[in-house]
Order: structure tokens, then C-alpha cells, then sequence
């Protein structure tokens, strides 16, 4: 079977860090050519600054990786679909959830694969967590995520306007595992959101969620920890507690403790190929919706201006 042709649009660090490795370590893709505005490309692989220039040279790609801020991503989708490209949207997929939608319904009209990814889902306790809290009574849920914007955000501007979603870009990876390991739907209740007197996005954010149950459901976002980092998620149950650390890596059941290598990446382009083998879509636009509804729902609050 001949390799998927892959074009990555938007090289920066996510792409260089991650999407590079994991197509080469891939054999259903071929690296066919990248894309960035301003920044350079890599040795002995067609770059251009737009994907309308990558188009216009005639260069064959089958599917692009859109890795850039969430705020562009949709009219490069379109115009992707529209060329017949398959297309992988990193996350969150778009700055809206109207514009995923409409996304989905062009994908679905172009026969073309749309795939909305949540990278931590692949994470190596997210499975055998879900598979433990299936059969489970719920008795309450507390998520903590807890970094240093400095050290993983340095210098990103796009990530403090308006549709980059502050606290949220790290905290939606959280609300992708919730919404796949927990056994039934939840919903917003009640948010504050701490802006910085100079950005228009949250530097932290505090949640509490519920599901039709009434099960309590705790969320703790903060930017401004330095030192260890915390990506936690406690789900207390009738049969003991789920804990999953280190963004889903190390899984602790009432059994003991699990800690396999990170395979997210490898995981999300595994699933791309069979997604655009299958020509079928996966597109959950349920994380994005909780971070919506925060933002539809929750107070604001100003706290100290932030500077890089
Ligand atoms: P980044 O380092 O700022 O990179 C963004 C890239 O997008 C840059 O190469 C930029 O090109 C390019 N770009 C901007 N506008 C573009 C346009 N109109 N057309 C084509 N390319 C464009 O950001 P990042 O950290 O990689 O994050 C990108 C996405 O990945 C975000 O949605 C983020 O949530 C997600 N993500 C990030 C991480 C992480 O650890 N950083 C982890 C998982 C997911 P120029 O440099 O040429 O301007």
C-alpha cells in the first residue's frame, strides 16, 4: 500500500516536537512538504509559506496536519477539504465550535477524512482508566492542572488573544480524558476565570462540573506554577480510587500502579490511517464545548498583568 502523503501546516513546536517524529516513525505516511509563514523548513522538504502556494506547485500530498494556532485553522481546513486532502486538526479543532461543524459538514460533502485529535487521549492510562470507571458508582472527580506557561508557552502571543484560550489550551487536554474515561456525560455548573490585566485570555481558571447524577467534578487550571507540575485526575469510586498522573501516563488503581513510555503521537497517526483508509471521520467536539460553556458561563475576575 502506497504511504499516505502528509504535508505539515504550521511548523512550530508541536510539529517539530511531536508530528515530525511520529510520521517518521510511521510507515503508512510520507513526509511530503511542509508549510509556514515566516519560519524555514527543513532540509530536503518542499517548504512553502502558504498552503495556497504549496497547491499552486503542484506538489502531491494526500492530507495535511494543521498544526498552527487554533485561530487560523479553519479557512486552512476548508481550503484543504475543498483540494480532496484529508485532514488532521490538531487541537483544540478551531476557535469555535460552529466552525468545527461546519468543518465536519464540508469533510462529510468531500468524502474527504476529518480528524479532530486529542492528543492526551492516547496517553497510556486513559484506556484501563475508562475501562475501570465503566462499571463504577462515581463519587467524585478532581482535576488538577497545574503548569508554568513560561517554560511550555514561552513567547507564544496567539495563546493570550481572544479564541487561544489561555489556561484552557493546556486545560482542554484535561476535559479530552474526563470526557472519555467518565461513564456518563457532565456539564458546567459553575466557573471563574482570572484574567491578567494585560491579555485577553485566563491565566487560571476554577470549575466545578456535575452529571445528571450529581456527581461532583472539581477542575483546578493554573499557568503560574513553578517547579514540579501537576496534570492530575482523582476519580474516588465504590470500588477505590482511580488516579491518573503525569497527563494520563501513570495510571494508579486500587490494584497497583502502571507507567508505560508516551505514545500519543504514534497513537493519533495510527489512528489517521485507518480514519483515511476507512474514509471515515472522528470528529468529538465534546472538550471544546466544556471550555465554551466557561467562557459563555463563568465570572471573570482581573489578577496581576502577566509578561513573558
Ligand atoms: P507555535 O510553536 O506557535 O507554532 C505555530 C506554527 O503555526 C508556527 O510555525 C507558525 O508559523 C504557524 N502558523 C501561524 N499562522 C499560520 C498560517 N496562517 N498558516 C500556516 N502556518 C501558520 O504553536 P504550537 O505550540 O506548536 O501549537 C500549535 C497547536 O498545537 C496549538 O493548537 C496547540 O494547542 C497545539 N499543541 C501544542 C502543544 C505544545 O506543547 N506546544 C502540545 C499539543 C498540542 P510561523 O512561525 O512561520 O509564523
Amino acid at each position: 500500500m502506497q504511504p499516505i502523503r502528509v504535508a505539515i501546516v504550521g511548523l512550530g513546536k508541536i510539529a517539530r516536537d511531536q508530528h515530525l517524529p511520529a510520521i517518521a516513525g510511521n510507515p503508512d505516511f510520507a513526509l511530503a512538504a511542509t508549510v509556514s509563514p515566516r519560519g524555514a523548513g527543513l532540509d530536503d522538504v518542499p517548504h512553502f509559506p502558504s498552503l495556497d502556494a504549496l497547491i499552486a506547485a503542484g506538489v502531491a500530498v494526500d492530507a495535511v496536519a494543521l498544526c498552527t494556532p487554533p485561530q487560523v485553522r479553519y479557512a486552512i481546513a476548508v481550503q484543504a477539504l475543498a483540494a480532496g486532502l484529508h485532514v488532521f486538526l490538531e487541537k483544540p479543532p478551531g476557535a469555535t465550535l460552529s466552525e468545527v461543524v461546519a468543518l465536519e459538514a464540508e469533510a462529510a460533502a468531500s468524502g474527504a477524512t476529518l480528524f479532530a485529535s486529542w492528543h492526551s487521549r492516547y496517553a497510556a492510562g486513559v484506556e484501563p482508566a475508562r475501562a475501570f470507571l465503566a462499571d463504577r458508582r462515581i463519587d467524585r472527580v478532581t482535576i488538577t492542572w497545574r503548569e508554568d506557561v513560561r517554560v511550555w508557552h514561552p513567547g507564544q502571543a496567539w495563546i493570550w488573544e481572544a479564541g487561544g484560550l489561555g489556561v484552557f489550551d493546556p486545560g482542554i487536554n484535561a476535559l479530552s480524558i474526563a470526557t472519555r474515561i467518565l461513564p456518563k456525560p457532565f456539564f458546567l455548573r459553575e466557573a471563574i476565570l482570572s484574567l491578567p490585566a494585560n491579555r485577553a485570555a485566563p491565566i487560571a481558571a476554577r470549575m466545578t462540573f456535575s452529571d445528571a447524577a450529581g456527581t461532583p467534578i472539581a477542575m483546578d487550571l493554573d499557568w503560574r506554577q513553578t517547579g514540579p507540575q501537576t496534570w492530575d485526575i482523582l476519580v474516588e469510586t465504590d470500588a477505590g480510587d482511580c488516579h491518573l498522573a503525569k497527563g494520563g501516563s501513570v495510571l494508579t488503581l486500587p490494584t497497583g500502579t502502571e507507567t508505560q513510555d508516551d505514545h500519543e503521537y504514534p497513537g493519533l497517526y495510527a489512528r489517521f490511517a485507518t480514519l483515511v483508509r476507512e474514509r471515515r471521520s472522528d470528529v468529538d467536539i465534546a472538550p471544546l464545548r466544556l471550555v465554551a460553556d466557561a467562557f459563555l458561563r463563568g465570572e471573570r475576575e482581573t489578577v496581576e498583568a502577566f509578561e513573558d
